[in-house]
């Protein structure tokens, strides 16, 4: 098997491939750690042409009707689903996730979100203001060239949940992805000028934070996206306020999932298994302190642990396997470092543990308490603690209890409870006898700690818009002088 993934150029400015300028990025497939590709960092005056390039295209499709720009992004989405598994291949190899998710989860859910905002494109209209002889109206304006910078856990993804909403209002866009997953935004740049994207709509710049830095105090910058980590975003954020930029914060959590004792067993397990073993534990949005009323505890324990038993680790391109290697050694060594101190501090292990070299294998903690480091802190890996609670009260104010507030879910078969604790659940996005589905038509984002605005659905408009509002004078002019 060929794992030459060696792109034509490392950025993409002005519609063409341009070889980087500034130092050496490495492109390592997860699985084996060899090389796939080796691209170069934009250098600082990159990143400023690439803004520049981006302003100046921006006008003129700003300009073209909705309907369009619509047409471009619904073509695109063609191109990747016709190119489905050439891209979910290049995907694998960039992240080391099993070519089973990454043909279903990643790069279809980046074309969800093209063909959504197409068809949202021409839909967006003002508001007519009557105001007796005078009237005013409102526009729903472009906001001119929004910086993206995404994660690594969903990088196709991640570049078009927000080049979509951004494009389809008239935007242009400089994205920035990852550092370890560089590949699938070049891939996204070439498909939209095939689609018919004008040159310098949307771009891409490589690098490691500096990179990000440079563009999120670009003066072109006009907004910023984020997909992070919390203390990444609390910088970036603060940086974007310099400018008085406009911000979407997609930041970390350590969201509660909620059992109780009269849920299905079978669906609250395997919930509990996707909400955080899927794509290696790599999700911000996991379940990852799953609390279980304390009736069913023990036989939710044992079916997991049956159920986690029969997870196939292994070769990513392997379309049997589920569960791959995690990014990197350095997030290897941090998961490990978090299951040690779920060791020390107490917390029994019903399952998993270290693993070796990039793997590390669904782990389940039970007997943890509240305050251990594995209950409080995001791991960002196949990391899942179980706690018991005895009433409705209490485990909603323990799961309330966090700085996060990306999501939350409950499993019950009492439908006036399930709406009841979702609405007092301090998160963003939550579940109700589901876990970890997003779909493109509904709102995603979070509270508290876990982010700003909202991607997906006509709410990610508002954020990738800015209103102008116009007052029309019908009559004379009333002046006192
Ligand atoms: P990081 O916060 O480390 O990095 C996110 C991006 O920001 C990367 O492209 C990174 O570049 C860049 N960056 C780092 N420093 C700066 C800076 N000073 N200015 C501008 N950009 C900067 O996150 P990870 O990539 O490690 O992703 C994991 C985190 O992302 C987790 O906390 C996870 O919960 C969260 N996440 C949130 C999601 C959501 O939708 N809410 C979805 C997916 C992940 P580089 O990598 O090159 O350093």
């Amino acid at each position: 098997m060929t794992l030459n993934a060696q792109p034509a150029a490392s950025l993409f400015i002005g519609g063409r491939p341009v070889e980087g300028q500034g130092a050496p990025l490495p492109v390592l497939y997860p699985f084996t750690g060899q090389v796939i590709a080796t691209l170069h960092e934009a250098s600082a005056e990159q990143v400023a042409d690439a803004c520049r390039i981006a302003a100046d295209a921006q006008p003129a499709w700003a300009a073209l009707p909705p309907v369009e720009r619509g047409r471009v992004l619904a073509r695109a989405a063609q191109i990747i689903r016709d190119r489905g598994d050439e891209l979910a291949r290049l995907e694998t190899l960039d992240t080391g996730k099993p070519i089973q998710e990454t043909q279903v989860a990643d790069w279809p859910s980046g074309a969800d979100a093209l063909e959504f905002f197409a068809g949202l494109a021409a839909t967006v209209t003002g508001q007519m203001i009557p105001l007796g002889r005078d009237w005013a109206y409102t526009r729903r304006e472009a906001l001119g060239v929004c910086a993206g910078i995404g994660a690594w856990n969903y990088p196709s993804q991640i570049a078009c949940w927000k080049a979509a909403p951004a494009l389809a209002m008239g935007n242009a866009m400089v994205f920035k992805p990852s550092e370890e997953t560089p590949l699938g935004a070049l891939k996204l740049a070439e498909i939209l000028i095939e689609a018919g994207l004008p040159a310098g709509v949307f771009n891409v710049v490589q690098g490691r934070g500096a990179v990000g830095g440079a563009l999120v105090s670009d003066p072109h910058v006009a907004k910023v996206s984020l997909t992070g980590s919390v203390p990444t975003g609390r910088r970036v954020y603060a940086a974007a306020a310099e400018g008085m930029r406009h911000v979407t914060m997609e930041l970390g959590g350590k969201s509660p999932l909620i059992v109780f004792d009269d849920a299905s067993l079978e669906d609250a397990v395997g919930a509990a298994v996707l909400a955080n073993f899927y794509s290696s534990g790599q999700i911000c949005s996991n379940g990852t302190r799953v609390f279980v009323q304390a009736g069913i505890r023990d036989a939710f324990l044992a079916r997991l642990a049956e159920r986690v038993a029969r997870v196939k680790m292994g070769d990513p391109m392997d379309p049997d396997t589920q569960h791959g290697p995690v990014i990197n050694a350095a997030q290897a060594a941090k998961i490990r470092a978090a299951i040690a101190s779920g060791v020390d501090q107490g917390a029994r292990l019903v399952c998993g543990g270290a693993g070796e070299g990039a793997f590390i294998p669904p782990t389940v903690f039970a007997d943890a308490t509240d305050d251990m480091s594995i209950t409080r802190d995001e791991i960002f890996g196949p990391v899942m603690t179980v706690l018991t609670f005895a009433d409705e009260d209490e485990v909603v104010s323990r799961a309330n209890n966090t700085g996060f507030g990306l999501a939350a879910g409950v499993f019950t078969a009492d439908l006036t409870r399930a709406h009841r604790v979702v609405a007092g659940l301090q998160a963003g996005t939550c579940w109700i006898n589901a876990y970890n589905l997003t779909p493109v038509q509904m709102p995603f984002g979070g509270v508290k700690q876990s982010g700003i605005g909202r991607e997906n659905s006509a709410a990610a408009i508002e954020h990738y818009s800015q209103i102008k509002s116009v007052y029309v004078g019908m009559g004379p002019v009333e002046s006192p002088y």
